[in-house]
């Protein structure tokens, strides 16, 4: 046997995480396995006419866990993408719906694609028909398999996915629930194509809210003032680095692409950047910043912390004993492999997880999912009349005071929640509640020393109780 060293595969990577956990919690270990496997993966190939000429595509969904319903998960359209990609990636939607309390199992989509070779036309045949696929065979549907964007898919993709649901099953009066991440004029939600960017910025708003863990991390200080490195300006990276930049005083020092990496010491513009990027296609030109072509190189460079948004397999025992940075904040899935992980770990870097991390895209997909199912927008039936009573209080505060109150004031006390305020609202809670519970575990167990594995602990805790309290059968 040789004895050189296999690299894990992103799914190994994923339960060797897990299995810290499990450790940890002393599961039987039958439930253990039964929470580890992957329930069913459905490979397709379908042929689509392109131009005159069939091409056949591959795809896959895969379920991995079904103790809640639907299970939940996006569809990635990419150039690399297989099925450990899918069934690693729906492992860590079980995690991530059960850590912020989404009462979902765990799912992934995949289509082996490069949207950028396809016209609109070709996109929405090819996403029509792998649709079909997925709802034929019972992999999509409102009540058991909802899919939601991901990498190379958006609410365009998504309102073809309801669409065509909708058309082969037209008794299904939740037909709109059957996907996640739609456009709003096609029954989606304020705040959706945001949500996995903010809710990484709350994440950090809360760590930093606890004096405890900024200082375990290294650091003095707020969020305000620190030096962050974020790789992709993707929805997720963009979401979050503009609120960084933005509302939080943060200085985005880098941001790392597929075509390179921008730098400057005094703090990029990220929209200036966005923009740019809308228009060239390419950060390469953008005058503002120092360019470096060899992007990766400057996951390494000094800074505060590190926000990986862009995909798995990123840091690795290649470059993890370099790393700078004093916390990483997981926005994709899967950026860290296990053994980079483990180098970290011995590092003291401080690390905040995927699983955890990104889970406020999934958090407002649920939103969306109640809304669809309840057929009415948050906020319809009472923001009049909360703006009433606000109007009321705000008529007798003033005749017993006979003060003046600030117009500020006035507006706050006198504005109904629309959809937007209360979807913002609903994840800034969840993720800031998902994280006293990982840190009471961090706190109180003294086997956990990371986030990430108090994170899979609080998981597994849950989860492993929905099999011990219905059973097995
Ligand atoms: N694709 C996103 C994720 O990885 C969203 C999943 C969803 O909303 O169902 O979390």
């Amino acid at each position: 046997m040789s004895n050189q060293r296999r690299t894990l595969s992103f799914t190994e990577s994923v339960n060797h995480m897990a299995d810290r956990a499990f450790e940890v919690l002393t599961i039987d270990p039958g439930i253990a396995t039964a929470i580890k496997a992957c329930t069913a993966t459905l490979e397709v190939n379908f042929p689509v006419e392109i131009n005159g000429k069939i091409e056949v595509f591959t795809g896959w969904r895969s379920v991995h866990s079904s103790h809640r319903l639907p299970s939940k998960g996006g569809i990635r359209y990419a150039t690399i993408v297989d099925k450990d990609e899918v069934e690693a990636l729906a492992a860590l939607m079980t995690y991530k719906c059960a850590i912020v309390d989404v009462p979902f199992g765990g799912s992934k989509g995949g289509l082996l694609i490069d949207p950028g070779r396809y016209n609109r036309d070709d996109m929405q045949k090819i996403t029509r028909r792998f649709a079909r696929e997925l709802i034929r065979k019972g992999f999509l549907s409102p009540a058991t398999n909802v899919p939601a964007p991901d990498m190379g898919t958006g609410e365009r993709e998504m309102a073809w996915i309801a669409d065509t649901y909708k058309h082969l099953h037209p008794e299904d009066v939740n037909y709109t629930g059957c996907v996640t991440g739609k456009p709003v004029a096609h029954g989606g939600i304020r705040g959706r194509a945001e949500a996995t960017g903010r809710g990484v910025v709350y994440v950090m708003r809360e760590f930093f809210r606890h004096l405890d863990c900024v200082v375990k991390a290294g650091f003095t200080g707020a969020l305000s003032g620190k030096r962050v490195v974020i790789q992709g300006l993707g929805n997720v990276g963009y979401h979050a680095a503009k609120l960084l930049q933005e509302e939080d005083g943060c200085l985005i020092t880098s941001i790392i692409e597929k075509d390179g990496a921008l730098f400057k010491e005094a703090g990029l513009d990220i929209q200036a950047i966005n923009d740019y990027i809308v228009e060239h296609k390419t950060i390469i030109g953008y005058p503002d910043a120092h360019f470096v072509a060899d992007g990766k190189k400057l996951l390494e460079m000094d800074c505060d912390i590190l926000i990986p948004a862009a995909m798995e397999g990123q840091i690795t025992p290649d470059n993890a004993g370099r790393i700078k940075a004093a916390l990483i904040v997981e926005a994709a899935n899967g950026p860290i492999t296990f053994e980079a992980d483990e180098i970290l770990r011995r590092r003291g870097i401080t690390i905040l997880p995927d699983a955890y991390v990104n889970a406020g895209g999934v958090t407002v997909s649920y939103f969306e999912w109640v809304r669809n199912l309840a057929h009415i927008r948050f906020g319809r039936m009472e923001r009049r009349y909360d703006e009433m009573r606000g109007g009321h209080m705000l008529s007798a505060i003033q005749s017993m005071t006979e003060q003046p109150i600030p117009e500020w004031i006035q507006k706050e006390l006198v504005q109904g929640a629309d959809e937007l305020d209360l979807v913002r609202s609903g994840l800034d809670d969840t993720m800031r509640l998902s994280f006293q519970q990982i840190k009471a575990v961090f706190d109180s167990n003294d086997k956990v020393s990371d986030y990430r594995t108090a994170s899979y602990v609080v998981a597994i805790d849950k989860i492993s109780r929905s099999y011990l309290d219905i059973g097995v059968y």
